[in-house]
């Protein structure tokens, strides 16, 4: 953050005061270290996140992030700035709910954009150019998102699309997100207290590809779990470990209490798909 402060003003109706004599100062403002977080969450600017950091809220199957409802959207508009101003509604990008294919394609294709996160409902989103244009427009929400979440019965109601309201939209889910649903994953308790860091480290170290059905979820750690093949969650060698994708995982011996929620056993059959993997 950039501050210009200028001084002559002050000095100037100090003059008019009658003081005469300063003491001559100046402040390098920007060797002072300031963190605020300019653009919160709630703008229409949004903040851009790794999207390795999004989650999809097991319950609702909505998009979750450190623990708040949000949507995703690519104010990189460098291909369709001019059409996007033009008609932001039909030529923007569209804004998404939840993991749709465009999303799992475009994820599974390595075609990397850059996501921003935003909880603003106002309907306006603040796309740029590659020359650093920046305009706040009205987007379009993805109709794939509606038909994966069947939202307000999208599926079989397409006038939902036009109808379509954010501020109606995080109300809607308001009571849904974040509930955690009985059962979900594993047995809680019995883990050893690393044992978040040693799953990611092993889920890493095959390069996040299910050890059973071979589907790559890189970009979609979520959605892989560290196994332990004996059953002893305190026995983390890594010859006791294997990674699984969450429908691997729940057809393990004795897994039968683990649910999967309607969003990831899509997800991952959409990835599956995309990859050739029957
Ligand atoms: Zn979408
Ligand atoms: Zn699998
Ligand atoms: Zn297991």
């Amino acid at each position: 953050m950039k501050l210009n402060v200028k001084f002559s003003s002050l000095y100037a109706s100090a003059r008019k005061m009658g003081i005469e004599n300063f003491i001559d100062f100046s402040v390098n403002l920007n060797s002072i270290p300031i963190d605020i977080h300019v653009e919160p969450l709630s703008s229409p600017k949004g903040v851009e996140v790794p999207i390795s950091a999004v989650s999809i809220d097991p319950n609702s199957g909505i998009f979750s992030y450190q623990g708040k409802h949000i949507i995703l959207f690519i104010p990189d508009h460098s291909f369709n700035y001019e059409e996007a101003l033009q008609n932001p509604k039909e030529k923007g990008n569209k804004f998404h709910l939840t993991e749709c294919i465009t999303l799992s394609k475009m994820r599974a294709s390595g075609r990397f954009r850059r996501y921003f996160a935003t909880t603003n409902t106002n309907g306006q989103f603040e796309i740029f150019n590659s020359s650093g244009e920046r305009a706040e427009v009205p987007l379009s929400v993805c109709r794939n998102c509606l038909s994966q979440l069947n939202y307000k019965n999208y599926i079989s109601n397409r006038q939902v699309f036009n109808e379509f309201t954010l501020a109606e939209f995080f109300k809607h889910y308001e009571t849904k997100f974040g509930r955690i649903p009985e059962n979900v994953g594993q047995d809680e308790g019995g883990y050893t207290e690393d044992w978040q860091e040693v799953s990611l480290t092993y889920r890493r170290s095959v390069s996040f590809r299910c050890e059973e059905c071979s589907v790559n979820l890189y970009g979609f750690q979520y959605l892989l779990d560290a196994h332990h093949k004996n059953g002893v969650k305190q026995d983390n060698r890594p010859q006791n470990l294997k990674a699984v994708c969450k429908l691997c995982h729940s057809l393990e011996p004795e897994h039968e209490h683990m649910t999967i929620s309607e969003s990831y056993r899509s997800q991952i059959e959409n990835l599956r798909r995309v990859q050739n993997i029957t």
